[in-house]
């Protein structure tokens, strides 16, 4: 029989699992010999004390036991002759989680992406980089995997009403992820780490018979008598199925507005626009470990904050300890960042966004409507581009100011390294920011450095504009079906939706939208 038990350690301890045997052991009052293995149900890092602790729960084994797997594989059917089909539009983590949930349920998938398979996209990433210019249809939004495959990979979600968190992280474990996702408080995977996974996944879906069409974009939707029946793709094909789950993700504007065209009813929705913080990682570690020196121990620390100006919440968003700041743009003449890290968060960085809550109450009078908001995101974007592109010509080159200069209203005439690969140029954000935006993210920093004295230091940097943290679009769905309030058999779904934000929140929806489908056929 095993037992569980919960322990204290070190960093170093919590590194070498003969360390945690040997605290085991000692917890159990055993000779360390007697226990035969162990398997860690739950980590996390405890640094509210001076000096940071590993809190840890494990399974212990003992004379000659062994673990037995922590999950049951899932049973994907083969579909290949399946008589209902559903279309999926697009590979994102909703796309692709739906996909999956289809196969356990004997339904086949026909995924549509607008984007290249995951290898492919990469070469049009590195191009983006290097300020070679924009492929607006394969890059860190739009191709296989969706917008979380080049990212950081964190898996957490603070919505666990939702469903069964856990089985994403098994999901995602089942398809080649470390063993950590499944205990881990915070888990990540890593964008060095994720391509390969979101490869897996493909290859499940194809080996059952399900299809995935790469290039495939979307224009049109197939509806007769308020029922869905299909598709049309820009390369002239059309599509037919039992039903459409829509996983477009929230950067697909041109999508959105040919669905308004089409008249599916569509509702601005509450977003957030900011920047990008980075600080030197060293800064951050001292921060929030007290001052205390990182050591080998330690993961590269992070950070979560939040606050209140004027009615409207300035928080953190997707923060990468060790990571990278990109560009996530998908449309020409737009500048848009977000951030990254690979699994060992390793880079000398942290960064993460800080945005604004935005209501479309708070918008000028010449963005209202269903699409005002979404348009009102695209203005600050081309703004953004249009103040990088005053002091340099590159295209992917991102304006950026001091953080101090910044809260201080100053212009910056240096800037200090950053992690952006495509570059950045001196701006006067607090001048040009609409001041819904700039004010409030002002006395936000002033907050975060009454909580963490140091914060505002003109070594770290903005970088703008992170602007898609959320959507701005809601596509109106009936709550117990799932199904647009309008269209029977159209399934909005994921962060594009306006239901979910993030990989695993945006999985879980996609998830609930297929058990939905299967109920209703
Ligand atoms: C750089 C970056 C880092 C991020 N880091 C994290 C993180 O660490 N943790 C986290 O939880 N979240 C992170 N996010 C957010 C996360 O990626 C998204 O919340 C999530 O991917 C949303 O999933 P989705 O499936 O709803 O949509 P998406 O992932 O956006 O996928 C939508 C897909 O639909 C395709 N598509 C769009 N229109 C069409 C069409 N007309 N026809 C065919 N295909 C179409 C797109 O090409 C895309 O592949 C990050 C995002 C970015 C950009």
């Amino acid at each position: 029989m095993s037992q569980t038990i919960n322990l204290i350690l070190t960093p170093k301890q919590a590194h070498d699992i003969s360390s945690i045997k040997k605290a085991a052991a000692l917890f159990l009052h055993l000779p360390a010999n007697q226990i035969t293995d162990l398997q860690i149900v739950r980590k996390s890092i405890d640094a509210r004390q001076q000096t940071p602790k590993i809190l840890l729960t494990a399974n212990i084994f003992t004379n000659g036991e062994k673990p037995t797997a922590t999950y049951s594989a899932p049973v994907y059917k083969n579909v290949s002759n399946a008589k209902r089909q559903v279309i999926i539009v697009g590979s994102g983590p909703s796309g692709l989680f739906a996909a999956l949930q289809l196969l356990e349920l004997g339904i086949k998938p026909i995924i549509l992406e607008r984007g290249k398979d995951v290898s492919n996209r990469k070469i049009d990433i590195a191009q983006l980089n290097r300020n070679n210019g924009i492929n607006t249809e394969s890059n860190y939004c739009f191709g296989e995997g969706g917008a979380g495959t080049f990212s950081d990979g964190k898996l957490y979600s603070r919505s666990k009403k939702r469903g069964n968190i856990q089985r994403i992280m098994e999901i995602f474990h089942f398809h080649g992820a470390n063993d950590s996702v499944l205990y881990e408080a915070h888990p990540h995977i890593g964008s060095d780490k994720l391509p390969q996974i979101i490869k897996h996944i493909r290859q499940t879906i194809l080996d059952c018979g399900g299809e995935i069409h790469f290039e495939s974009k979307m224009t049109g939707l197939i509806i007769e008598d308020k029922r869905i029946k299909g598709c049309t793709t820009a390369d002239g094909k059309n599509y037919f199925a039992d039903a459409l789950i829509l996983a477009i993700g929230h950067s697909a504007h041109d999508t959105y507005r040919m669905l308004a065209q089409q008249g599916v009813t569509l509702e601005a929705k509450g977003f957030a626009l900011g920047v990008r913080v980075e600080h030197p990682q060293s800064l951050i570690d001292q921060l929030m470990y007290h001052g205390a020196v990182r050591g080998d121990y330690l993961p590269a620390a992070a950070y979560s904050l939040v606050t209140q100006v004027r009615d409207r919440g300035v928080y953190s968003f997707c923060m990468c300890p060790g990571g990278h700041i990109v560009p996530a743009s998908s449309g020409k003449e737009s500048c848009v960042v977000n951030g990254m890290s690979a699994s060992q968060r390793n880079s000398q960085y942290a960064n993460s966004g800080i945005v604004v809550e935005i209501h479309p109450d708070d918008l000028p009078k010449e963005y209202k409507g269903a699409l005002g908001a979404l348009e009102y995101q695209e203005m600050v974007e081309h703004l953004c581009w249009q103040e990088a592109q005053r002091v340099s010509d590159k295209p992917s080159v991102a304006p950026a100011q001091r953080l101090k200069d910044f809260v201080e209203g100053k212009a910056s005439a240096t800037l200090p390294q950053c992690s952006y690969l495509p570059g950045i140029a001196p701006s006067r954000l607090d001048l040009w920011l609409p001041d819904i935006i700039s004010q409030r993210l002002q006395q936000g920093f002033r907050d975060f450095d009454r909580k963490y004295k140091g914060f505002v230091t003109n070594d770290a940097v903005i970088v703008g504009v992170e602007s898609r943290s959320s959507s701005p679009i809601r596509i109106p769905r009936d709550r117990e079906t799932m199904q647009h309030i309008e269209i029977h058999g159209l399934y909005p779904c994921g962060e594009g939706a306006g239901y979910a934000g993030g990989i695993t929140s945006s999985a879980m929806d996609g998830i609930n939208a297929a058990l939905m489908i299967a109920e209703s056929l």
